[in-house]
């Protein structure tokens, strides 16, 4: 419908508008240079698109091996509809599991090398649904302080106090630790049930990789800690054919509680917990948005299982990802820009105030170059960055194309000398 046909609904007759607050804040997101417009895509996800009405090379998605728009994830998805209709009718307790949601489980289970898999309808219900079901009162979660909206938002619906320990901080980490163990909750619970140190594998906003050795082996001094990992950023991306952080790193078997996400690296939309028969067992009985929302339809479950298959026979396209991020990355560097602390295809060209991060990514978006800006309160307000991410489908004149880009944008906003 044209929107100049719509009725005015939600505007409330005569003076009366309960809402109008809205526009208030909104006109104050714009006086900060906070506000950030919707841009509409209008061809398929990939390393080149439409948006907006303008074709440009896109630094922007999470889109790491290019299998958004890979022809066997295509068929696949296709496949699931041809077979089982368009969608799965329910949740997955009353009866929304089909054999293909059973099949992902155990084909992600071997995949990740844990005992038992479930999946959620996305990564971000995933970290809201298994954090609160798995702590209660008598616990303690420890939490990095960069970790993601979604682990944060599942703590506050936990009924388990929390700390929160500096970005990547273990010696502060093992401090809390100590210091639980001393003196267990002070109200007269005695030790804690179970304490949860909880941490992004890759942190999504800079690139960079928790220091999960470390965080491991502290946590097996004592018998009553667990360790929880959301590997959204790392799935696809780190360990033998894309296993995650846990693997990469050589600690199969010795994190409790893997979270990944089906909606970046493997290119569709879910998330899924790696654990014990146990922990799957419960979050069934107990995990609020598996037990109150309706369940992949059977494109998506087949597509997502065709990953999984994409990402074991075709390790080129990993090995692509690694080699096009290291050259991005050394090429932004040696023109001057300031890349953070990133080590993984997530690359920030971190430019610190708002307005300029928003003039830099329109003036790119007019040199033929999608960086999405980001800003307060995605990343702290001094810290707004350009997110780059490169992926398997780029080609190398792509990629060169966007470094002029960035070359000349940044000479022109003075952000480069000379
Ligand atoms: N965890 C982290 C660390 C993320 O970066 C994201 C996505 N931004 C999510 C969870 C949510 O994943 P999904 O898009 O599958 O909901």
């Amino acid at each position: 419908m044209d929107t100049a046909t719509r009725p005015t609904v939600s505007r409330t007759s005569g003076s009366r508008d309960p809402l109008g607050f809205l526009a208030d804040e909104i006109a104050d997101l714009k006086r900060q240079n906070l506000f950030r417009p919707l841009r509409v895509m209008s061809t398929q996800q990939g390393p080149e698109i439409d948006l907006d009405g303008r074709h440009v090379i896109n630094l922007s998605s999470n889109d790491y091996l290019g299998l958004t728009h890979h022809p066997r994830m295509k068929e696949a998805a296709l496949r699931g509809v041809r077979e089982f209709g368009a969608g799965s009718g329910a949740v997955r307790s009353i009866i929304g599991t089909m054999s293909m949601h059973e099949a992902l489980e155990d084909e992600l289970a071997e995949f990740k090398h844990t005992e038992a898999v479930l999946t959620f309808q996305s990564g971000f219900t995933c970290n809201t649904g298994v954090i609160p079901a798995v702590t209660a009162e008598q616990d303690l979660i420890l939490s990095d302080s960069l970790n993601h909206a979604s682990i944060i938002d599942g703590m506050r619906l936990s009924k388990a106090p929390r700390k929160v320990f500096p970005h990547k901080d273990v010696a502060a980490l093992r401090e809390l630790l100590r210091d639980a163990a001393d003196k267990g909750r002070a109200d007269g619970w005695g030790p804690y049930r179970l304490i949860l140190i909880v941490t992004d594998g890759v942190f999504s906003m800079d690139g960079d990789i928790a220091p999960l050795p470390e965080i491991v082996e502290a946590a097996e001094e004592y018998d009553n800690v667990a360790v929880y990992v959301d590997d959204a950023h790392s799935s696809g991306v780190l360990g033998k054919a894309g296993r995650g952080s846990v693997n990469h790193f050589g600690l199969d078997g010795r994190v409790a509680i893997q979270v990944g996400t089906l909606s970046k690296a493997v290119g569709v939309l879910g998330g899924y917990v790696a654990g014990s028969q146990a922990l799957r067992e419960i979050l069934i009985q107990r995990g609020r948005p598996f037990l109150f929302s309706t369940s992949h339809p059977p494109a998506v479950v087949e597509a997502c299982r065709e990953a999984i298959r994409i990402m074991q026979d075709e390790p080129e396209l990993i090995d692509r990802l690694w080699s096009s991020t290291r050259r991005f990355k050394a090429e932004l560097t040696r023109l001057g820009f300031d890349t953070g602390h990133s080590e993984t295809p997530i690359t920030p060209v971190m430019l610190g105030d708002s307005g300029l991060t928003q003039r830099f990514s329109q003036a790119l978006f007019e040199a033929g170059v999608f960086g999405t800006s980001v800003v307060f309160p995605t990343v702290a307000i001094d810290k707004a960055r350009i997110r780059t991410i490169v992926s398997a489908a780029h080609s190398d004149d792509q990629l060169d194309r966007a470094l002029t880009a960035f070359d000349k944008v940044g000479h022109h906003l003075g952000v480069l000398a000379g």
